[in-house]
């Protein structure tokens, strides 16, 4: 496993300087603040009409067309997601560069490089439950919060001791996300997102907050993300459970916040996690048809 993470990039990454940073989106933007602290970004290239006027630091974004001739002689960091690496593969081996001897994607890069030749420990991705509570009751939670007897909810303190701790151990995390149950439903969460914002916004490159979109964001929660430059994800089950005016709402009060916010269909008709094989639990036979539905009465759209 380690050899798998820790070993994929050539030899010649040693003593790296200079690089390309390929795509600006959020994860670059939030992200690039370190990679310009350690090293001398040469050209930042993304194809998206919104970057042509765009720079930072002084450094202008170019679409790939404009620098296909002059990045290959670097290292080149893409800055994406899943989805857009596959074209952006495509745009680099046309220039005949090859994943980890010429690029790598962000998240492959920091754990690696900055083991290796910094002694730096750096987590790609880490989340935080800060609620088993949650708004719908869906059969194949992957985090199985429908099934728990008992239930919890951190508190900020909690949350911050975590944080203190992974934070003695680790010196850079690229992607933090707040999850639940129903992230929503804990009140303290505008208080966790200032106090790690203050303590440690140099060493969270990302910050995410991840709801089902069932419950309007507070002033508060929104100022905090607004202030701590937190994005939120709205995971989308009206497909299972018809809460398109609430999940309406929530958008217009995003959208009119200004918070940076994306939402994405969730799909639960094929099970993740549970076993395929018939349940012998009477509880989820009855489930069955009704994969995905309100759980609390408080609750209401
Ligand atoms: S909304 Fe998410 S956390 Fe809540 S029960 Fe469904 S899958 Fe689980």
């Amino acid at each position: 496993m380690a050899d798998n993470v820790l070993n994929r990039l050539t030899d010649d990454w040693k003593g790296l300087r200079e690089i390309v940073v390929y795509g600006f989106g959020k994860v670059a933007q939030r992200n690039i603040g370190k990679l310009y602290r350690d090293f001398t970004i040469k050209y930042i290239v993304d194809n998206g009409a919104d970057k042509a006027d765009q720079q930072y630091q002084g450094i202008p974004i170019q679409p790939f067309a404009d620098v296909k001739d002059k990045i290959a002689q670097y290292k080149i960091i893409v800055c994406t997601s899943s989805l857009a690496y596959a074209s952006i593969q495509k745009d680099l081996q046309s220039i005949g560069v090859k994943e980890y001897e010429d690029y790598v994607r962000l998240e492959d890069f920091m754990p690696e490089w900055y083991w290796k030749y910094r002694g730096e420990v750096v987590i790609s991705q880490m989340s935080s439950s800060i609620t088993s509570k949650c708004t719908l009751n869906c059969r194949d939670c992957n985090v199985f919060m429908p099934y728990y007897k008992e239930h919890y909810e951190s508190t900020a303190d909690e949350v911050m001791r975590d944080m203190d701790l992974l934070f003695q151990r680790v010196d850079y995390l690229t992607s933090y996300f707040v999850f639940g149950g129903e992230p929503l439903l804990n009140n303290q969460l505008p208080e966790m997102l200032s106090r790690l914002y203050e303590k440690y916004h140099d060493r969270i490159g990302y910050m995410q907050i991840i709801t089902n979109g069932t419950v309007l964001p507070s002033d508060e929660l929104l100022d905090a993300c607004k202030r701590c430059d937190v994005k939120i994800r709205l995971s989308d089950y009206t497909k299972q459970v018809p809460y398109q005016k609430r999940l309406q709402d929530v958008k217009e009060k995003l959208d009119q916040s200004g918070v940076d916010c994306r939402w994405e269909y969730m799909r639960h008709g094929s099970r993740c996690v549970f076993p395929k094989r018939k349940s012998r639990l009477p509880k989820r036979r009855k489930m069955r048809k009704n994969i995905c539905w309100p759980a609390r009465k408080d609750v209401t759209w």
